[in-house]
């Protein structure tokens, strides 16, 4: 439904005159044709960049040249962002820096790209295209590098990370045998790239569900020390075969690292600034860490009360939902429980579900009991709220007005 979308349309109409032509490519034919949703569509067309502008402009559209030298122009259509870029051919393969050129040859465009399934085309009217073989592929999920894959990789050596990150979202079965033996030959081939570059295909790496199993491929393949600070023992594949078992879908990139680095907060820092990570990556990563290793310990403490009702409720208290989730999951693939454990499977459908508990006193109610503006209402806050906890938020809002009132020795 995305391809009759009017804003995508309304770029097919203004871009396609004489004998220009548009096609979307990469991702969004691929998951349309397994599926899957589709985040962003990215167009393709044998019109230059200039012509690109000035037809869409004349068009009413908004054009951007966010990577005009490379041929690309990002046209706003209706609110809609679409990137627009030019067939490109080599005129000389040396890596990214090759000479490119703009082209009107599909086959060519599709040559330059990585993997069969990635270059997939689609007209305005739904029909695809398949220069290079991909549907077959895109069929079995069985991601193949396009042409030679050393040369392949000699010329883009994130190449060796998007062929695992692909794998790990849409392939089935073993990994393509010759292209895991150019990727292993090339490893040392990642020291060149950016952390930036590594840590973009990373995210989405780790947070594929089902990526236990290609972690320990890469880690048998010697990779993943070029993209870790710290080398991995072997706990991190258990630790994230068991996020596997429990929580395939929706999990958050920072917790995934969280559980693949199998450090402590120090090693978490390593990782956040060896892959420069955002700050509230960084954040959301040793806060899951610390809430998930405080659950451990008092479950190896002998407290089962944590998973209970009321220990649940402290949690999302003092962290929110998404971290006491995601600190719940960490601390299930660390103590290995397996995904059958009754307590663990209880406690995450409740935490999902349960109401956030919510102080039932406030700074207003406790000046109208009396307490003065500043400390000595901070004091009073504080002191209702332990009150309350210890009471397992029994305690109401005219017990906790009441007793901190007598506490503080009005
Ligand atoms: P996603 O859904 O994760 O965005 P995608 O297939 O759109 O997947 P992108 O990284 O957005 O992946 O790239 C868009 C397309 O550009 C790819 O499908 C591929 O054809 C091509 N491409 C991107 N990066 C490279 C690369 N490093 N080498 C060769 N081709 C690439
Ligand atoms: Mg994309």
């Amino acid at each position: 439904d995305w391809l009759v979308a009017p804003s995508l349309q309304a770029v097919f109409a203004a871009l396609e005159t004489g004998d220009d032509r548009v096609r979307v490519v990469g991702g969004a034919v691929r998951n349309t044709l397994l599926g899957l949703p589709v985040t962003d569509i990215d167009l393709s067309t044998t019109a230059e960049p200039s012509v690109v502008m000035a037809r869409a402009k004349a068009h009413g559209l908004k054009p951007v040249p966010t990577g005009f030298d490379h041929g690309t122009v990002t046209i706003v259509s209706d609110g809609v962002p679409y990137e627009v870029t030019t067939l490109r051919e080599d005129v000389e393969t040396h890596g990214r820096s090759a000479t490119v050129r703009f082209g009107r040859n599909w086959q060519h465009d599709a040559e330059r790209r990585d993997f069969t399934m990635n270059a997939l085309y689609a007209d305005r009217d739904g029909t695809v295209f398949d220069p290079v073989g991909g549907l077959p592929d895109l069929k079995a999920r069985h991601v193949r590098f396009i042409g030679d894959a050393s040369r392949r990789i000699a010329e883009d050596y994130l190449r060796i990370l998007r062929f695992f990150r692909f794998h790990a979202q849409y392939g089935v079965g073993e990994l393509n045998a010759e292209g895991l033996r150019a990727v292993t030959e090339a490893r040392a081939g990642l020291s060149h790239l950016s952390a930036e570059r590594i840590g973009m295909e990373l995210r989405k790496l780790v947070s594929a569900p089902g990526a236990a199993d290609t972690v320990e491929v890469m880690h048998d393949a010697g990779i993943l020390q070029y993209v870790l600070a710290t080398p991995a023992g072997t706990k991190p594949f258990r630790a994230l075969r068991a996020l596997d078992a429990v929580a395939a879908e929706s999990r958050d990139p920072a917790l995934c690292l969280a559980i693949l680095s199998d450090g402590g907060t120090r090693e978490l820092q390593q990782l956040a600034d060896h892959l420069r990570l955002s700050n509230a990556e960084r954040k959301r990563m040793i806060a899951s860490l610390e809430a998930g290793r405080a659950i451990r310990a008092r479950l190896e403490a002998g407290e089962r009360g944590v998973l209970d009702e009321l220990g649940l409720a402290e949690l999302l208290y003092r962290h929110g939902r998404a971290l006491a989730v995601d600190g719940l999951l960490y601390a299930w693939a660390e103590v290995d429980a397996g995904p059958e454990d009754a307590g663990f499977l209880r406690a995450l459908e409740r935490l999902r579900v349960m109401p956030l508990p919510v102080l039932p006193v406030s700074g207003a109610d406790l000046i109208a009991a009396g307490a003065r503006p500043g400390p000595d209402l901070g004091r009073r806050l504080k002191q209702a709220e332990s009150l309350w906890l210890a009471s397992g938020f029994r305690k109401d809002r005219v017990a906790l007005i009441a007793e901190s009132a007598e506490r503080t020795g009005d």
